[in-house]
């Protein structure tokens, strides 16, 4: 072992991570590897890089106006913003105080999207929400995205991306400007938005948990946002949006396994609230 090994706890980390690639070396057969991807992901990024980074990105994207012309209305914001705080009160959030759980609506009708950077950062397309119907439907969305960020799936996707030799090597060697310029490599040009399909299916299932916790809206609600999708999968917006979020059928095969197996009643305007939802559309540009 050489000796650029920084701090005691990061030595009992790599004992740790050597375990578990050894487990999975020897063991072909059931072992998942998403444990040593979760460890070194862990080691590479805390939940606090995770928030600077978020933080980082959220600066950028309000100094490029052109490419994300944010809609700057107060009472906007704080519609979407009061559904976020709800969301986030689901006990399964873990990281309801240290991310910023903040939303910015974008103004673009064209753009049928919404993201979240990591540490919780979350933007949302007017093109997305004049293409729903109910506030179940963008609660289900905004769940999904609140799931990335819990999930730390950008910490991940850098584990994926560069190989779990080089990122220890960075973080056995405590360097954090090479660490962010490759985190900046990654996520430059918001290339985080590209989610696998493991990353997605994993968002949806939570998404579904939170709102069955906050027992406000219809559980289900991401089903509608996928039958918008299949109805209009011929639009560009719609082709944009699933090179970023892929919707293979077995995930909205697998919500509508969890509608079933949850026995959820049958949806109403109490647990879909279209009316407030619509009047909520007309107030917007
Ligand atoms: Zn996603």
């Amino acid at each position: 072992m050489n000796t650029v090994i920084s701090s005691p706890s990061k030595q009992v980390w790599f004992r740790t991570l050597f375990i578990c690639v050894s487990a999975c070396i020897v063991s072909i057969s059931a072992v998942s590897c998403d444990s040593v991807t979760d460890t070194v992901a862990d080691i590479v990024m805390s939940p606090s890089d995770d928030k600077n980074l978020g933080a980082q990105i959220d600066n950028e994207i309000r100094s490029n106006p052109n490419e994300y012309p944010l809609l700057n209305n107060a009472s906007a914001n704080a519609y979407v913003q009061t559904m976020v705080n709800e969301l986030i009160k689901a006990p399964e959030i873990k990281y309801r105080s240290l991310f910023a759980y903040k939303v910015e609506v974008i103004r673009d009708d064209k753009t049928i999207n919404a993201f979240c950077t990591p540490g919780g950062y979350i933007y949302v397309y007017t093109g997305l929400m004049k293409m729903l119907d109910n506030e179940a439907s963008l609660a289900g969305v905004i769940g999904h995205e609140i799931a990335h960020a819990e999930r730390r799936h950008s910490a991940k996707r850098m584990v994926n991306a560069y190989g779990v030799s080089l990122l220890l090597a960075i973080a056995l060697g405590n360097n954090p400007t090479q660490l962010e310029s490759l985190a900046g490599n990654l996520f430059g040009n918001l290339a985080l938005l590209k989610n696998s399909r493991d990353d997605e299916s994993e968002s949806d299932e939570d998404s579904f948990k939170y709102l069955r916790s906050t027992n406000i809206w219809y559980a289900g609600g991401v089903k509608f946002f996928f039958e918008k999708i299949q109805e209009q999968s011929s639009s560009t917006a719609i082709e944009r949006l699933l090179s970023t979020h892929p919707l293979p059928s077995d995930r909205v095969q697998a919500v509508n396994e969890m509608i079933q197996k949850a026995n959820l009643p049958t949806p109403t305007e109490a647990t879909l609230r279209s009316v407030p939802y619509q009047a909520f559309l007309k107030t917007l540009p």
